[in-house]
């Protein structure tokens, strides 16, 4: 009998595995229909002996102390501070936008005073910055819009700025000085030994067992358990009762080239030209010496594994449906970038899963309280499902259920 059956092995996934069990003594199975554990954050030597990571370049960055405490004990860290070229007019320039970006591109030579100067000439101005049009645009002006952003976007989302939500190009931000950083956290490094390395570091107890090449659905009826996390898509485990939530994919071209060097820089973005959006180079980011060296395109598509949720508001209205099925589902908690339908970097679903282990065992010495008392003869009613061992949904989701389809 597991007390756990954790559906995903990403971030969100191991981080919670590895809290039950270590620190509650809880005996967890974590399952994923992949072949390898680390889901998006995967990481793996190839053919030729390069580090590369399979779903494309992870950037590790925090504000969080406490997401990097937590972090650290699985890992050490190679310090690394993210660097982005754009493909613009024939140049490379640094991206986000800053001085440098700005003098390259016009043949100019401000100062950071004459440079404010000049977005608030070209700027137009937006009463509300509702989409991510109207954040670029506002803030630089339409031909840096068109310039850096508005293809880029098409491309990436198949929606142009002005139907995406002013969160996703609010990512990215603007600078008058000669800071090139893409990130400016307090805390940036990439795991030594790489993200699998940490994943497995994570894993690494008595109290879990776990089943790769597995779909949790194969196995939900064959192994007894008390409680589910759950990391997949939201809409997939209420069998897209709803409608399909829509998940942007991508197609990866790996490649790996016989020189030292391919490009100037750790990832070159390709805003107008190309149907992939970014080139990178991993042996920036891994800090690995190596006679060849190994690359990736990234071509957005509709189709395939879902990496990205699309943020816009019809989207948001579709998950606040399925957000009141899963928060109707007691035994089961929804965990990470797909389970909850939201935009987040890796940082922010360990502080996501941090939060959600804190909770439940809040809920637990709750519960365990009242249990407790009832045992003392005090009258209480507790409500909720308690604990199941016929691995169904509870009884109201099951009626929320009927009545969405
Ligand atoms: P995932 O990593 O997606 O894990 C979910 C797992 O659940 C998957 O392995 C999947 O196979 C499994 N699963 C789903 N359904 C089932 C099922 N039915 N049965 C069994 N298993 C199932 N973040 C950063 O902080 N920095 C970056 O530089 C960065 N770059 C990124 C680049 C790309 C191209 C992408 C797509 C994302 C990037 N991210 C980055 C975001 C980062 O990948 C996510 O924040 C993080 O990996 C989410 O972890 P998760 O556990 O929620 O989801
Ligand atoms: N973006 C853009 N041009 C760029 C870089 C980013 O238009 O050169 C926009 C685009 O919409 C992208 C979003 O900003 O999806 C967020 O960029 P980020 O680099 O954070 O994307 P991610 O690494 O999550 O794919």
């Amino acid at each position: 009998m597991f007390d756990y059956l954790i559906v995903g092995a990403g971030f969100a996934g191991s981080v919670l595995a590895e809290r039950l069990a270590n620190a509650s003594d809880k005996k967890v199975l974590i399952c994923d229909k992949r072949n390898h554990i680390g889901g998006n954050a995967y990481d793996h030597y190839n053919e030729h002996g390069v580090l590369v990571h399979k779903y494309g370049p992870h950037i590790f960055h925090t504000n969080s102390r406490e997401v990097f405490d937590y972090l650290s004990r699985f890992t050490q860290w190679r310090p690394y501070e993210h660097r982005v070229q754009a493909s613009v007019d024939g140049q490379l320039v640094p991206m986000p936008i800053n001085l440098d970006t700005i003098n390259k591109l016009y043949g100019l030579n401000l100062t950071s005073f004459q440079l404010e100067e000049f977005f608030k000439s070209v700027a137009e101005p937006r009463e509300h910055l509702r989409t991510s049009e109207d954040v670029v645009v506002s803030r630089v002006g339409r031909d840096l819009y068109e310039k850096f952003f508005r293809n880029y976007t098409r491309k990436q989302w198949a929606l142009d700025p002005s139907e995406l939500d002013a969160s996703v190009t609010s990512r990215v931000p603007v600078r008058t000085n000669r800071d090139d950083r893409y990130f400016t956290d307090t805390y940036q490094a990439m795991p030594l030994h790489g993200y699998t390395r940490m994943f497995e570091r994570m894993l690494d107890s008595p109290n879990i067992k776990i089943a790769l090449n597995c779909d949790y659905q194969e196995i939900a009826d064959e192994f007894a358990y008390r409680e589910m996390i759950y990391t997949g898509p939201v809409d997939a485990f209420f069998d897209y009762c709803y409608g399909e939530l829509p998940y942007r994919s991508l197609e990866f071209k790996h490649e790996t080239h016989n020189v030292a060097q391919f490009q100037p820089a750790p990832v070159v973005n390709f805003p107008n030209e190309h149907a992939y959006t970014r080139v990178t180079e991993f042996k920036y980011l891994t800090g690995q010496e190596h006679q060849k060296t190994s690359i990736v395109y990234e071509y957005p598509q509709a189709e395939g594994d879902p990496y990205y949720p699309v943020p816009r508001k019809e989207n948001a209205d579709i998950y606040t449906k399925y957000k009141a099925l899963a928060d109707a589902t007691s035994d089961v908690h929804f965990v990470g970038r797909l389970a909850t339908y939201k935009y987040y970097n890796m940082d922010q679903i360990v502080a996501q899963a941090l939060t959600t282990y804190a909770k439940m065992r809040g809920e637990k010495r709750a519960a365990a309280a009242v249990a407790a008392a009832a045992a003392a003869g005090a009258a209480f009613n507790v409500g909720g499902n308690g604990n199941r061992n016929d691995n169904g949904h509870g009884k109201h989701t099951r009626e929320l259920l009927s009545s969405a389809r």
